[in-house]
């Protein structure tokens, strides 16, 4: 926090508060000079400025955004009344305390943000530098301007570059908030932050880190704080209602009796008496509690979601988890570890294994998907040399084409092949184990076998999403429906969908959400997990080995890869929920029992005032829990 800041948030209160305290104690042991009227104004005056300031700009600004009727103009006219009817103490306390519950609030909402921070940093940034005969992945920092660097597709572009390829189309949702798919051309400018979707492309830097388009990081905690929860947006309406009925009965207080004074002679009217009325009820009826501790507990539940490895990309999403019903899930790198090895390599006699190792390994090379990690890591390991390949591009779920040597490969599954019209023995879809197929020139050359786990804690997350009241699971894979259904059945899901294609994904989903009972968390890591991470009601990805374009389609985000996390995230969904409507009633209970006091003459305008900063604090300290919440 600057030094600035650090003033205006801790020395001012501090400084008002000690002018209040030291004023009372001066009248109490009546001290000459604080008979005197104006100095004893002044004193108040000044204490009251230290806070008020900032509040009664807040209400102009209001204002002026057409916002008029805020909770700062009910707090300033209250206290500019109080002022008004000679009441100074109380007119510094209710802006004093009013201001400390502000505090609390922006500490509790900085924690949250830095523990979001905390949880995004784990994924760094790298840049993969083109050099004379390798690449180099370093940190975007050291990158030079001028340097070439390439993308995979579902990356991030680290750095603002122009575009060597032909073109590209990218995902522009985390710099624009929309998620058309933009296409950009040769020696067009990129910005950094669009995930590409298609190819595997160069940039010709022009930037530096420091200087490449908004940091995102920021920009996705801030995305969180815009997207508001349902309880929040009902409170803002609520205040847009509430706020001007409140101002006209205080009117109301002050006027109808110096009316009735005209039809009852005998009723002798005083105006302080009745204005005194009118702002009690104004400060009683401050929704403080409300305004600040209903944002502050979805605050709270995204701070101690992500203490979770749990990242919430808005308070809407951490209500809408806590209706879900239907989970469905992505298999590979989902319900898998995504972690593959190699089981068996299968020429069909054109070329040898290890050629055929070779020529698969090169392409794969270029993706991101956990297949091709596999296969250039057991590559590596036999330090087998590859060559490298050009006009590389990748569709989600199917797999890649490329140019190796001046021959057209395509690698991926059966459906790829297929939509090339290249032929392979029909066996090969039989084999209850994911494999990886192979064409040079559009001839089919062979395939390897991969094997994959289930994830540990696959079982454990199903029984734990049980336990919190789901039944309906599905499963959608593009792999093939035998290992799909297979892997299914081990955890007892009956619903299984294989060899989908990225659309097909979509319309299975479509067909889920057609029916209106059913509210779908869809949970998936790849590229083609996109548009359905999108559609559903709420977007699940893991953070680990997801691809970018999932997390960014994504509304939650898994860092840690754990599914037994679902359970924990709609748990402190709940949890958050059951304090927010804790929350409204305490506020609002209290608040119609003072005012009650008020209407037949017991609480005065110190009542009112600790009955709001009470209420306040007690709603700020429940919210609070939330991030201790063990759930
Ligand atoms: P899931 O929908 O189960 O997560 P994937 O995202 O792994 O499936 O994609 C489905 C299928 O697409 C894979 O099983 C694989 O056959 C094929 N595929 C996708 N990307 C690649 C790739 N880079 N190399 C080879 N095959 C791929
Ligand atoms: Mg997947």
């Amino acid at each position: 926090m600057g030094l600035k800041n650090l003033l205006k948030t801790y020395l001012l209160p501090s400084v008002s508060f000690v002018m209040l305290i030291t004023g009372l104690t001066a009248s109490f042991a009546n001290v000459d000079l604080f008979e005197n009227q104006w100095i004893r104004f002044g004193w108040y005056f000044i204490a009251y400025l230290l806070v008020g300031l900032v509040v009664m700009r807040e209400a102009w600004e209001s204002v002026l955004e057409k916002d008029i009727f805020s909770e700062y103009l009910l707090m300033s006219l209250a206290t500019i009344g109080a002022f008004f009817i000679g009441e100074y103490p109380e007119g510094v306390a209710v802006m004093l305390f009013y201001t400390i519950g502000e505090i609390f609030q922006e500490k509790a909402v900085h924690h949250a943000k830095k523990s979001i921070d905390a949880l995004l940093a784990i994924r760094p940034d790298r840049a993969r530098v083109v050099t004379a005969d390798s690449l180099e992945s370093v940190p975007p920092e050291e990158v030079n301007i001028g340097e070439i660097i390439e993308v995979k597709t579902g990356e991030r572009v680290p750095l603002d570059g122009l575009l060597l390829n032909d073109s590209a189309t990218f995902n522009t949702s985390a710099l624009t908030g929309e998620s058309i798919p933009r296409e950009i051309k040769k020696e067009e400018e990129v910005p950094a932050g669009m995930i590409v979707t298609d190819h595997v492309i160069r940039l010709k830097t022009i930037r530096s880190y420091g200087q490449s388009a908004l940091s995102r990081i920021l920009e996705l905690v801030e995305n969180a704080v815009e997207r508001k929860a349902p309880a929040e947006q009902f409170i803002r309406k609520f205040a847009r209602i509430y706020t001007p009925t409140v101002i006209v009965l205080a009117l109301l207080i002050v006027c109808l009796p110096w009316l009735y004074a005209f039809l009852a002679p005998t009723f002798t009217y005083n105006f302080n008496d009745w204005f005194y009325k009118g702002l009690v009820f104004l400060v009683i009826s401050c929704p403080c509690a409300l305004v600040i501790s209903i944002p502050l507990s979805y605050f709270s539940g995204i701070g101690a979601a992500s203490k979770e490895g749990v990242l919430f990309k808005g308070s809407n999403y951490l209500e809408a988890i806590t209706h879900v019903n239907t989970v469905v899930f992505d298999k590979t790198g989902t319900l898998t570890q995504g972690i593959f090895e190699i089981q068996e390599i299968v020429s069909a006699g054109t070329v040898d294994t290890i050629e055929l190792l070779k020529t698969i390994a090169a392409v794969e090379s270029k993706s991101t998907h956990p297949i091709a990690k596999a296969i250039v890591d057991y590559v590596r390991i036999q330090n087998i040399s590859l060559a490298i390949p050009d006009r590389i591009a990748e569709t989600g779920g199917l797999g890649l084409t490329a140019e190796l040597n001046g021959k057209k490969i395509v690698v991926g599954n059966a459906e790829l092949l297929d939509r090339y019209e290249i032929d392979y023995p029909a066996t090969i879809r039989a084999i209850p184990e994911t494999t990886v197929l192979c064409a040079i020139e559009n001839v089919y050359a062979g395939y390897l076998r991969l094997a994959d786990a289930l994830k540990t804690d696959a079982h454990d997350a199903i029984t734990a999403l049980n336990k919190c009241g789901i039944k309906n699971f599905v499963v959608l894979s593009g792999d093939k429906q035998a290992l799909v259904t297979h892997l299914a059945t081990k955890l007892g899901i009956t619903q299984a969908y294989g060899g989908l294609l990225p659309e097909e994904k979509v319309k299975q989903i479509e067909i889920l959400k057609s029916n209106p009972s059913n509210i779908l968390a869809f949970v998936g890591d790849g590229i083609n997990d996109a548009p359905v991470l999108a559609l559903s009601d709420v977007g699940i990805a893991m953070g680990g080995l997801g691809s970018e374009v999932a997390i960014e389609a994504a509304d939650v985000v898994i860092q840690t890869d754990r599914l037994i996390k679902i359970a924990t995230a709609i748990r402190l969904g709940r949890f958050t929920r059951r304090i927010v409507i804790q929350n409204i009633c305490m506020a609002i209970g209290l608040k119609i029992l003072i005012l009650s006091l008020a209407v037949i003459g017991i609480a005065s305008l110190w009542e009112a005032v600790f009955a709001d900063v009470g209420v306040t604090l007690l709603a700020v300290m429940n919210s609070l829990r939330i991030l201790k919440a063990k759930v």
